[in-house]
């Protein structure tokens, strides 16, 4: 390995962080609302003005060159757990912790000294600092490892690693201590110094994948939502319902299909107005959440028609589910300022063991059982396996 020249090295270092710390801020910039992200490209810019000020050494005054550069360094770190934290949804720790820690460091600066074992101690003292404070940082990005947030969880374990290294940094000063300061310093902080860049890099590419990946996730969940009544939308539905029905198969049990249209609801907006119409919607879709299992999958395929896909439901549980549901939505109705609004749902009922194999068939013969349910008065269910029967003596006779 070729030998390293401090002073040259310290120069790449500021040069890195520069640009760096640039694309975490226009990526923070750019994805500005996601949270958390200001912070990181904040305590990166502190970061490099830290570095910078360190390329001044022998040329400017130790105060701003040794003391500033560290209170900076660190004060970014601090910064980046905070976004972490932020990024996680968790609230930032009070500003006055952040004055206690500089502070304390101040004064540690000041005890230590410029002159002598100085450098030796201050780089301890740093290393410990640095190495704890990516360790917070690590375990806030850690947490809840899950596959939507990879990058998240990659960039958390990069900071675990950074923190080792700056363990090591920290020892190995202590195992051999070097005079002056960093550009008159031995090998082992050089290297160390060297790897602590390399980490920079990844942690920058990491940041921006996780901004990214945090993205991604909000437009999927926007997608899967249906704006009004938060429940999933007609695409959620269709993307889950063939895996479970594909699981019911597997499982050998029954996966039934309600599909509901609100009654006579156009005459609920010509009367009370569309804003009393969509809280008719939001109340059924509460109805729906009360009535039915938490792990049913509930959904609105637009205007005032709704799905839900019961797995491993005997028919008789669907049926009573479904009525369950009509009563209650009838027996309750929905208050929109200081109007009670009433309305009835009618409910077409299809199975799997009925024969359909795939959403498109159980989602038409629920169609075809809730227009039966419509034309035969309204506020009833009606299952696929009963119309089709009704529909066959039709024929005969
Ligand atoms: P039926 O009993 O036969 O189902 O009659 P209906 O009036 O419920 O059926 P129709 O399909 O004629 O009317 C549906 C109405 O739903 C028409 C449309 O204006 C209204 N609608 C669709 N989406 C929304 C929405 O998001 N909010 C509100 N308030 N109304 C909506
Ligand atoms: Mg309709
Ligand atoms: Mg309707």
């Amino acid at each position: 390995m070729p030998e390293l020249d401090p002073k040259t090295l310290i120069i790449i270092a500021a040069i890195t962080l520069i640009i760096t710390s640039g694309a975490i801020l226009i990526s923070s910039i750019i994805n500005r609302h996601v949270a958390g992200a200001k912070q990181w490209a904040l305590g990166y810019m502190l970061i490099a003005t830290g570095v910078i000020l360190q390329t001044t050494q022998q040329y400017i005054h130790p105060i701003f060159s040794i003391v500033l550069m560290n209170q900076l360094i660190t004060a970014g770190c601090y910064l980046a757990w905070m976004g972490a934290r932020i990024f996680q949804r968790k609230s930032p720790l009070p500003l006055r912790y952040f004055i206690i820690v500089q502070l304390i460091l101040l004064l540690m600066f000041t005890l230590i000294g410029l002159e002598g074992s100085g450098f030796t101690n201050r780089v301890v003292l740093m290393s410990a600092v640095i190495a704890l404070l990516s360790a917070l940082t690590a375990r806030e990005l850690i947490t809840n490892y899950n596959k939507k947030n990879i990058a998240t969880t990659i960039t958390g374990i990069t900071f675990a690693l950074l923190a080792i290294v700056f363990i090591a940094r920290g020892i190995s000063i202590e195992i051999f201590p070097e005079r002056g300061n960093m550009l008159t310093a031995g090998k082992a902080p050089v290297i160390t110094y060297f790897i602590t860049l390399i980490f920079n890099i990844l942690i920058t590419f990491g940041f921006i994948i996780m901004l990214t990946e945090r993205l991604e996730n909000r437009l999927q969940q926007l997608a899967d939502t249906d704006f009004l009544t938060g429940l999933d939308s007609r695409r959620a539905i269709v993307n889950s319902a063939e895996r479970l029905i594909s699981r019911g198969q597997y499982e050998n049990s029954n996966t039934a299909l309600l599909m509901m249209d609100l009654d006579k609801f156009k005459q609920v907006n010509d009367t009370y107005g569309h804003l009393a119409g969509d809280a008719v919607l939001c109340h059924f879709a509460k109805t729906m959440r009360q009535c039915l299992r938490p792990n049913d999958l509930i959904g609105r395929m637009g205007g005032e028609e709704f799905v839900a896909i019961l797995a491993n439901s005997s028919f008789s549980d669907t049926t009573a589910a479904a009525e369950r549901l009509r009563a209650a939505f009838e027996s309750e109705p929905t208050q929109f300022n200081d109007q009670l609004i009433d309305t009835t749902v009618s409910i077409g009922i299809s199975a799997t063991e009925d024969g359909a194999d795939n959403f498109d068939q159980l989602f038409k013969e629920a169609d075809h059982a809730l227009y039966h349910a419509k034309r035969t008065g309204r506020n009833r269910i009606a299952s696929h396996s009963d119309t089709a029967k009704i529909k066959t003596e039709e024929s005969i006779s």
